[in-house]
């Protein structure tokens, strides 16, 4: 494979798409090896053809505010790859969505999908909507109109969206009122519904579970445990809210948490009262954590800086992408830190986790630390078209069994001769050959 050429060509082609180009480098360069072994990938154009998207659409997106003024949102949904199932993922909501960022989350999600050992393709949408300081009424509106045209590429064995920043179970429930009422269907075409209406138990916390459940099998590995670690998490969305609730669970003491604001710590540890009440600070719709730090007199409040100060055993971000850099890598591993498990898609710059990588640091990419949400969004899908649902522990028994396939996917195909486990290498490379087989078995397309 000519990496760079093909990556060059992109520019020109892209110019500009940083997320897309700097997820799409990633990846290349993972698989490069394996790929140069399989001629019949380059004879098939298996690259050229999984880089760009099946289609992507993009709409307009007018709502009115409770003053009766009119907004212009622009809405996007990207159909990446449909080789193994459906096209499957998340909405984001967000003034910082651009093309380039969802056409990251499309090509991430392809992979990511293609690990959990679903039959899920790959896809990602949202729009530039800020939902901070908005009203329900307004988050409805929008809603409603963002699913007028959305709704036309969306089907139970077609598309099925779900969440992502911004686009939590209010927002689904309302975009899956449009899309019932203009199809006159009741099917599962979004998932991290309320449960009154086909969701799964277990889907909110499920990304925020799934990685800790991928952590332990990490630390299994190092023949360590989680007990009695102390983990350095950022954000305070329901990311962070699932794996901090699970991280206490499994006896490690979580001290961190932050927001656009800045960071908090607490050297008591997030925990219990604590970690519900992030919630709350979520659903203030002020995108602040300083009020934590107003409540809870065991904490301080860090304005303007991100938690990777923090001396910790493990790391996990959980916010968004790029939110963790070089200098942050360095610190981290100045301050000793053993594990990083990055559960915000592409939440390390590349430098970083070349850093890590450098250092032998045991590094979990997002596309596999991150896969227990879409997987059980997968098992939603598949209660909805069984007309069942399953108990937590069921769910649960699932979502264990996915992390643990995830986990020896990337053993799989990233051990190093010295032990050295590249997780970067082996998520790559495992979801690679799945999507490039099936691909290439179904002819050019
Ligand atoms: N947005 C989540 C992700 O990045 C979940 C997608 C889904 O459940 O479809 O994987």
């Amino acid at each position: 494979m000519k990496t760079e050429k093909i990556l060059q060509e992109l520019e020109v082609k892209h110019p500009g798409e940083k997320e897309y180009l700097q997820a799409v480098r990633e990846v290349l360069l993972s698989i490069e090896q394996v790929y140069n072994e399989h001629p019949e990938f380059e004879k098939a154009k298996i690259i050229e053809r999984l880089v760009e998207p099946d289609r992507i659409l993009t709409f307009r997106v007018p709502w009115t505010d409770d003053q009766g003024e009119v907004h212009v949102n622009l809405g996007y949904r990207v159909q990446f790859n449909n080789a193994i199932g459906p096209y499957k993922g998340g909405l984001r909501f967000h003034p910082s969505v651009t093309l380039s960022i969802l056409k990251f989350l499309g090509f991430e999600q392809t992979f990511k999908n293609a690990l959990t050992t679903l039959p899920m393709g790959g896809a990602k949408g949202g729009s530039d909507f800020a939902p901070r300081g908005k009203s329900d009424a307004e988050i409805m509106r929008f809603c409603q109109s963002f699913m007028i045209e959305a709704h036309k590429v969306l089907g139970p064995n077609m598309d099925v969206p779900a969440g992502d920043i911004g686009v939590g179970g209010r927002e689904v429930g309302y975009l899956f009122g449009m899309y019932k009422k203009l199809t006159h269907e009741h099917t599962g075409t979004l998932t991290g519904k309320g449960m009154e209406f086909g969701g799964s138990i277990l889907r909110p916390e499920a990304t925020g579970f799934g990685a800790c459940y991928f952590l332990e099998q990490m630390l299994a590995d190092a023949g360590t445990t989680i007990k009695g670690k102390t983990i350095a998490v950022s954000g305070f969305g329901n990311v962070a809210w699932g794996a901090v609730k699970k991280a206490n669970e499994l006896g490690a003491k979580v001290v961190t948490i932050s927001g656009p604001d800045g960071y908090v710590y607490d050297p008591e540890g997030i925990s219990g009262e604590k970690n519900e009440y992030m919630l709350e600070l979520r659903a203030s719709g002020n995108d602040v954590v300083a009020p934590y730090a107003e409540k809870y007199p065991s904490a301080t409040f860090v304005p303007g800086r991100k938690p990777w100060e923090v001396k910790v055993d493990i790391a996990m971000p959980c916010a968004t992408q790029n939110e963790l850099g070089e200098e942050d890598a360095k610190h981290l591993v100045d301050n000793g830190v053993q594990f990083v498990v990055e559960v915000s898609n592409m939440g390390c710059t590349a430098e970083a986790i070349d850093y890590f990588i450098g250092h032998k640091l045991p590094f979990a990419p997002g596309k596999a630390a991150n896969s227990g949400g879409v997987a059980t969004s997968g098992l939603e899908m598949t209660q909805n078209a069984m007309h069942i649902s399953w108990t937590a522990e069921e769910v649960d028994r699932y979502l264990h069994q996915i992390m643990s396939d995830v986990h020896a996917q990337c053993l799989q195909y990233g051990k190093d001769a010295d032990g050295y486990i590249n997780y970067v290498r082996g998520a790559n490379i495992a979801g690679f050959m799945k999507v490039a087989n099936a691909m290439l078995a179904q002819g050019v397309i």
